[in-house]
């Protein structure tokens, strides 16, 4: 029974992606935004840039654009639908709760539905294409703006 349920947690984790990556949230640059940041990772080919608006510490507003596999769009469409209406301070939470997450440090319990990106610590290599888009929001938000790359 165990198993089973774990099964159908994982096809339920596997349809969100799909569904994110298939209908992104947030896609597009908003007309106004006060940090930004541009996240590549050369190995596999996603580029992201990322868009807030941040208005008395809380983030009104997000947007990102840019191309990439399936589970880096997911990624930044679940980061973008997870920050708006939220602080800053809980952004970068979030983030470094999805980083602990990937590295395999937690379960990420308690990350909602960023848990369905759990998955991918199964597969090392795409590890990277899940945390383009958490590195960019956290060089957008300590930096005001900036470039991250996977590889640097
Ligand atoms: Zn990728």
């Amino acid at each position: 029974m165990q198993e089973r349920s774990t099964e159908q947690l994982r096809e339920l984790y596997r349809e969100l992606i799909l569904d994110h990556a298939r209908q992104p949230r947030h896609f597009g640059r908003p007309e106004h935004y006060t940090h930004e940041a541009e996240g590549i990772n050369p190995l596999c080919g996603d580029k992201l840039h990322l868009y807030f608006r941040v208005e008395e510490g809380r983030v009104c507003d997000a947007g990102f654009e840019g191309s990439g596999c399936a589970i880096s769009m997911a990624s930044a469409s679940l980061l973008t639908e997870t920050v708006t209406g939220h602080s800053e301070a809980e952004a970068l939470e979030a983030a470094a709760g999805m980083q602990a997450m990937l590295r395999g440090e937690s379960t990420g319990a308690g990350l909602g539905k960023l848990e369905a990106l759990a998955g991918v610590r199964d597969f090392p290599s795409r590890v990277k294409c899940a945390s383009l888009a958490w590195h960019a929001l956290r060089a957008a938000l300590t930096r005001h703006e900036g470039k991250v790359s996977t590889e640097s």
